[in-house]
């Protein structure tokens, strides 16, 4: 079972308590679909606009277990409010240049 964690906007994370993100990663849904079933070893923000946080935020997951690692679909989407993170390119490429291998999903749902 594939360890994954996720991180989120901090703009938005007190509209949203993450229960569509948990489930999908507990029934292999969605964004992680192709690794079935997984488990959610951490569920933290980007720190705050701009985001530079999320790098860090990205290794400390992989240091604490995660084999997948994803933004939410609030950065890239704009999930709930229709507004996606002006950052979320560079957060992405930053955290993928930094992650190596490990695979940086740019959507949940
Ligand atoms: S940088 Fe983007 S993801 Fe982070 S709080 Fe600001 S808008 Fe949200």
């Amino acid at each position: 079972m594939k360890k994954v964690g996720i991180i989120r906007c901090r703009q938005t994370e007190h509209l949203c308590p993450g229960t569509t993100d948990i489930k999908l990663v507990a029934g292999g849904k969605g964004s992680f679909e192709p690794f079935g079933p997984c488990e959610l070893v951490g569920f933290v923000s980007c720190g705050g606009c701009p985001g530079k946080e999320a790098v860090a935020r990205a290794k400390m997951l992989v240091d604490r277990g995660a084999e997948v690692v994803a933004l939410a679909s609030c950065i890239t989407k704009g999930s709930p409010l229709g507004f996606p993170c002006p950052n979320r390119e560079n957060m992405l490429a930053a955290i993928r240049a930094k992650l190596g291998d490990i695979p940086v999903l740019d959507y949940t749902h």
